[in-house]
């Protein structure tokens, strides 16, 4: 691939906030920038020179769109990988489909993370009639079902101890493939994000502190006090997974920690949730990196400047009314970020908020303090007791 050019176009697919916020950045550093928005989505939410509705997976406009562009990249796992291939054979796109047809499906996602040598939590499969009937051996144990394609955010789970309630979730999902996963009792969550260059050099942010509320991830917290071996561990599972597929671009790779030992939950061929802190808190931001690495050019450095941490902006808080962002500007150590979502719904990601501090603990409460300050009467500032010990 030849590097692109001041003035080339990068066509990005989806108008939510990751496309947003590479936008940004690709602008910034010279690139006209075009999104592939699904229709309905208000054009607030782009930022791009422009903005055209395509429905996702529907061919013909896709490869309208792609007509003028130079490189092409996607913000969401959910755009078909056969239509992803087809126009990757017409215009240069990272990441490689290969990895977007993996992670797009949890059964397939898990036997390659295997295949690696990497650990996963017990699971069985469930796509048949006799993969429920197997699922019987699980009687009594704490399990989740989860769907095996679009889930997100704990849509397409659901918790269960008997084959009773196995059958019947299944049943409600309406007999789709998905995997029964063990429960287990986790330690902390935690994600690792790399960014592949086009001739495979390799960066990584993290091990990122998680902690998801709800099933949604609700705060990010950098320079946690992870063990370091496992540490190295999380982010040579990153780097083998992206070597493997020799995926260019940005791949987030999310973990559980069980009884000391780390389990791969999931992986995002794209700019992650938990990466949001890096714009603010590292020399070249998640986005930037994604950028340079699509557009053929060298990475920046992932290293942070800075303890940083990111707490979620939901939907919830504008149950009581406009959240008082002058109480967010007030707090002159965070920096504030909105998506331009017109409809603030539960659950619904509307911007996050970053703070940087002298050390992890400290940027998390300067996070959650900011947050708090702007719906006073719906969220508290507590630090979550369960990650004190890693801050
Ligand atoms: P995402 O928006 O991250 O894609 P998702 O809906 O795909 O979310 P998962 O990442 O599978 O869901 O699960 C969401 C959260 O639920 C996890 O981060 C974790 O807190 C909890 N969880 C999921 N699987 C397990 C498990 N096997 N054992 C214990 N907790 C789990
Ligand atoms: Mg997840």
């Amino acid at each position: 691939m030849k590097p692109l050019r001041p003035g080339q176009t990068l066509g990005i697919l989806g108008g939510g906030q990751l496309g947003r916020m590479m936008t940004t950045e690709a602008r910034r550093m010279g690139l006209r920038v075009k999104v592939a928005s699904e229709p309905g989505t208000p054009r607030s939410q782009s930022l791009a020179d422009e903005t055209i509705d395509v429905e996702r997976d529907d061919s013909e406009p896709l490869h309208r769109f792609i007509e003028d562009c130079d490189a092409l990249t996607f913000e969401s796992e959910n755009w078909s990988a056969d239509l992803l291939e087809e126009v990757s054979r017409r215009v240069w796109l990272a990441p490689c489909v290969a990895i977007q047809r993996i992670a797009q499906h949890r059964r397939r996602e898990k036997e390659f993370v295997q295949s690696i040598g990497a650990p996963v939590v017990p699971y069985l499969v469930v796509e048949s009639a006799a993969d429920l009937a197997a699922t019987r051996d699980w009687e009594g144990r704490d399990a989740i079902l989860k769907t095996s394609q679009f889930g997100y955010d704990g849509k397409g789970q659901e918790r269960v101890t008997s084959f009773a309630a196995i059958e019947s979730a299944w049943k409600s999902f309406g007999g789709v493939a998905c995997v029964l996963e063990q429960r287990i009792a986790i330690d902390v969550e935690l994600s690792v994000i790399g960014c592949r260059g086009a001739g495979g050099e390799f960066v990584a942010y993290g091990p990122l502190l998680n902690v998801h509320r709800r099933h949604i991830l609700d705060l990010t917290v950098s320079h946690a006090r992870f063990d370091p071996a496992l540490s190295r561990e999380a982010i040579e599972i990153v780097r083998s997974i992206m070597e493997a597929q020799q995926v260019v671009g940005t791949l987030c790779v999310e973990f559980f920690v069980a009884n000391g030992k780390l389990y791969v939950n999931e992986m995002a061929p794209r700019p992650h949730n938990s990466g949001h802190l890096t714009i603010e808190g590292c020399i070249a931001s998640q986005f930037e990196n994604h950028v340079r690495a699509v557009a053929g050019w060298p990475l920046g450095s992932s290293e942070f400047r800075q303890p940083t941490a990111m707490v979620n902006l939901l939907g919830d808080l504008w149950e009581l009314g406009e959240p008082n962002w002058s109480a967010a500007h007030a707090h002159t150590d965070c920096h504030l970020h909105l998506y331009g979502k017109s409809d603030a719904k539960a659950g619904r990601k509307m911007g996050h908020l970053t703070a940087l501090g002298t050390n992890a603990r400290q940027a998390a409460t300067r996070a959650l303090q900011a947050r708090h300050a702007v719906a006073e009467r719906l969220i508290d500032a507590e630090l979550p007791r369960e990650i004190a010990e890693f801050l």
